[in-house]
C-alpha cells in the first residue's frame, strides 16, 4: 500500500498524544515500522543512552524513492486508509505520526531501498527541514539514523534519567519484540557493545534461552493450543492463547519478566498480570514472580488499541473472557494434566518408569543441557528427581543424594504437600476419609467464634468434621478428617473457625485445607525412621507440585556437583 495523508475525519478519531517521551520511545516506534515492513533481520545501535545515535537497519519492504518525503509529513500512512480500518488493525503501526514527531526532536538520515526498485534513496532532515537528498545504492530495506535527539527540548533532556537507565529502557523494548517475533533475528549493541542477539529460528524457546538463558529456557511450559470460541455477538471471534510460562522451581524477584503481546504488539497490562500471578497462587513464595510469555491472538475488532498514544495499552471489548483464558491457560499448564500428567500416563509414554528415572537423574534442576526432547522434558519438569536417601539433619530436613549432587527436602513442608493435594483430592471427589469417634467429644468456642460457627458448621463436613451444636457455645463432634484423628485437632478448631470468617471468599476451602495439612504433617524435630522418610519422599515423587509447600515456600534445596567441586577448589 502507498503511503497517503490520512483525511481529517480519521485523523480525529487517532488518540493525540507525545509518541516520542525518550529514547527507547524512537526504538519502539522504529522497530515497529521494520516489523510492519516484514524484515527478517532488524540491527540496533546505540550510544549515549540513545541521545547521540540510535540506528536501526532492516532488510524489509523499503520505501519508494517517490514516497519519502511523504513518510515524514504527520498522519501519513501505508498502513489504513479509511475510518473503518480503525477497527480491524492488524499492523503494529497506523497512526502515521512516528517519523514526523522524530524528525522534530532529532537529526534523521535515513537511507532506504524498496523492493520494487533498483536504486535506493538517502534523505536527511535537520530540524524537520530536508538539508539532503539523492539516490543511493542499497540492497531492499531501510537505515534510519538519529542524532542529537531532544537537543532543541532541553526540558525533556533534562526529564531523561541516567545513561544506565535509558539503555535499560531500550533494551527491555528490544527484548520485548524479539520475544514476540522470534522469527526475526534481533541484534542490539549498546555503547559499541554486543548485548543481544537472538537467530530469529521462529521457535519463542530459542529466543526465550537467547534472551533469558538456558536454566529459564529449561524451565518453560509450554501453553499453546487454548482455543476458546464464544458468543460475542460478532462473526469470527476467536481468542487464542499461546507462549510459555516458567515452572515453579524458577521465579525472579520482580514483575519484569512477564511479557503480553496481543496480536503480537507488546502492550503492558495490569489487570493480565494478576491474571497470570493468580494462576500461581499458592506455587510461589511472596514476593516471588513468574517468567511469562503470552501471545494473545484475537479478532481485531475485539480489540482497541487506539486509546493511548504509545500503543502499549489496548481494551479488550471482553476484559473477563481474555482475563479467565489466559488464566486457565496458564494454571493449566502448571498443573492440569496437559503439562503435567499422571506417573502413570507418563509410563505409558516412555515405556516404563525406568526410562523415566533415568532421564530424571539427567535433570536440569542444575541447569546441565538437557538430554531428552523438549516435550519429554515438559513432562518431566515438575518431577522431582528420584532421590536416595542418606539421613535426616536436625530432625529437619531429609539429606538425600540426587541426580544432581546433594538435596535437602523440608520434611514438614513436603508432607504438607502430600497431605494437601491429597485432602484437595478427595474433596472434589466428595471422599474425604473421616474417622468416627468412638464416643462424641465436646468442645467450647468463644462467642465470637460461636458466632460464626453457629452458620457455618455444615461446611466443615465436606473436609470430614461432622458436627453439631450442643447448647450454649458447645459443639458436639462426632467424626473428624481421618488425617487428623490422632492429632490434637481440639486445638486448632480454633484456626480453622478462622477461615470459616472468610467463608463468603472464594478461598476458605483452600485455607481450610492447608490449616488441615499443615497440622496433620509430621513437624519439624520429629525424628524420622529411614522408612518413613523412605515413605514421605515416595508419596512426594507422586505429588503434583512436588516443588513448593501449599504456602508457596520451597520443599527441596539442592547442592549441585558443581557446585561441590567449586567449594572444594577441585574446577
Ligand atoms: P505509521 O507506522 O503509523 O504508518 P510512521 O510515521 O511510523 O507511521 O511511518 C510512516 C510510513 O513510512 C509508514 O506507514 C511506512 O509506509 C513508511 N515506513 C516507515 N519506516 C519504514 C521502514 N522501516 N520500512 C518500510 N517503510 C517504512
Ligand atoms: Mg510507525
Amino acid at each position: 500500500m502507498s503511503i497517503k495523508l490520512l483525511n481529517p475525519r480519521v485523523i480525529s478519531q487517532i488518540a493525540a498524544g507525545e509518541v516520542i517521551e525518550r529514547p527507547s520511545s524512537v526504538v519502539k516506534e522504529l522497530i515497529e515500522n521494520s516489523l510492519d515492513a516484514g524484515s527478517s533481520e532488524i540491527i540496533v545501535e546505540v550510544m549515549g543512552g540513545g541521545v547521540n545515535l540510535i540506528k536501526v537497519m532492516d532488510n524489509g519492504d523499503g520505501i519508494l524513492s517517490g514516497e519519502l518525503e511523504l513518510a515524514f509529513s504527520r498522519h501519513a500512512t501505508s498502513k489504513i486508509g479509511e475510518l473503518a480500518d480503525l477497527e480491524s488493525i492488524t499492523s503494529l503501526g497506523f497512526r502515521g505520526e512516528a517519523l514526523p514527531s522524530i524528525a522534530a526532536v532529532a537529526d534523521i538520515d535515513i537511507t532506504t531501498c524498496s523492493v520494487s526498485e533498483s536504486v535506493g534513496s538517502y534523505l536527511s532532515l535537520c530540524d524537520g527541514i530536508v538539508a539532503n537528498r539523492k539516490n543511493q545504492g542499497r540492497s531492499p530495506g531501510t537505515t534510519v539514523i538519529i542524532r542529537n535527539l531532544f537537543r532543541k527540548v532541553p526540558a525533556r533532556l533534562k526529564f531523561l534519567k541516567s545513561l544506565t537507565t535509558e539503555n535499560s529502557h531500550i533494551a527491555n523494548v528490544v527484548t520485548r519484540y524479539a520475544l514476540a517475533f522470534s522469527e526475526v533475528r534481533f541484534i542490539l549493541s549498546i555503547e559499541g557493545k554486543v548485548v543481544l542477539r537472538t537467530s530469529g529460528s521462529g521457535q519463542l524457546i530459542d529466543s526465550v534461552t537467547q534472551i533469558y538463558g538456558v536454566e529459564i529456557a529449561q524451565n518453560m511450559l509450554d501453553i499453546s493450543n487454548n482455543e476458546v470460541e464464544w458468543d460475542s455477538g460478532l462473526d469470527e471471534t476467536f481468542l487464542s492463547i499461546n507462549g510459555r510460562v516458567s515452572s515453579p522451581v524458577i521465579s525472579r524477584s520482580n514483575r519484569g519478566y512477564i511479557s503480553f503481546f496481543v496480536n503480537r504488539r507488546w502492550i503492558n497490562s495490569r489487570l493480565l498480570a494478576w491474571a497470570v500471578e493468580e494462576a500461581y497462587h499458592g506455587l510461589l513464595m511472596k514476593g516471588k514472580h513468574p517468567v511469562a510469555i503470552i501471545d494473545i491472538s484475537l479478532s481485531p475488532k475485539e480489540l482497541d488499541i487506539n486509546i493511548h498514544p504509545t500503543k502499549t495499552e489496548v481494551k479488550f471489548q471482553n476484559e473477563r473472557v481474555v482475563f479467565g483464558a489466559v488464566q486457565k491457560a496458564v494454571r493449566r499448564a502448571l498443573i492440569g494434566k496437559a503439562a503435567v500428567p499422571k506417573i502413570e500416563e507418563i509410563t505409558n509414554a516412555y515405556q516404563g518408569i525406568s526410562e523415566m528415572r533415568q532421564a530424571l537423574w539427567k535433570m536440569p534442576l542444575s541447569g546441565n543441557k538437557p538430554v531428552i526432547s523438549p516435550e519429554k522434558h515438559q513432562m518431566l519438569a515438575a518431577f522431582p528427581p528420584v532421590l536416595r536417601i542418606l539421613g535426616q539433619l536436625l530432625r529437619s530436613y531429609i539429606v538425600a543424594e540426587g541426580p544432581d549432587g546433594l538435596y535437602l527436602i523440608d520434611q514438614h513442608a513436603a508432607h504438607e504437600r502430600i497431605l494437601f493435594e491429597k485432602i484437595e483430592k478427595q474433596r472434589l471427589a466428595k471422599e474425604i476419609e473421616t474417622q468416627g469417634l468412638l464416643k462424641p467429644v465436646t468442645f467450647e468456642v468463644n462467642p465470637e467464634q460461636d458466632e460464626i460457627l453457629k452458620t457455618q458448621y455444615k461446611n466443615l463436613i465436606e473436609f470430614g468434621f461432622f458436627m453439631d451444636p450442643f447448647g450454649d457455645r458447645t459443639y458436639l463432634v462426632r467424626a473428624v478428617p481421618f488425617v487428623l484423628h490422632q492429632k490434637n485437632w481440639i486445638e486448632m478448631v480454633g484456626e480453622l473457625v478462622d477461615c470459616l470468617v472468610d467463608g463468603d471468599k472464594k478461598d476458605w476451602r483452600e485455607k481450610l485445607a492447608i490449616s488441615i495439612a499443615c497440622h496433620s504433617a509430621v513437624r519439624t524435630g520429629q525424628t524420622l525412621t529411614n522408612d518413613e522418610m523412605r515413605e514421605l519422599i515416595g508419596q512426594l515423587e507422586q505429588a503434583v507440585i512436588p516443588h513448593t509447600c501449599p504456602h508457596g515456600r520451597p520443599i527441596m534445596v539442592q547442592l549441585t556437583s558443581v557446585q561441590l567441586k567449586k567449594e572444594f577448589g577441585r574446577t
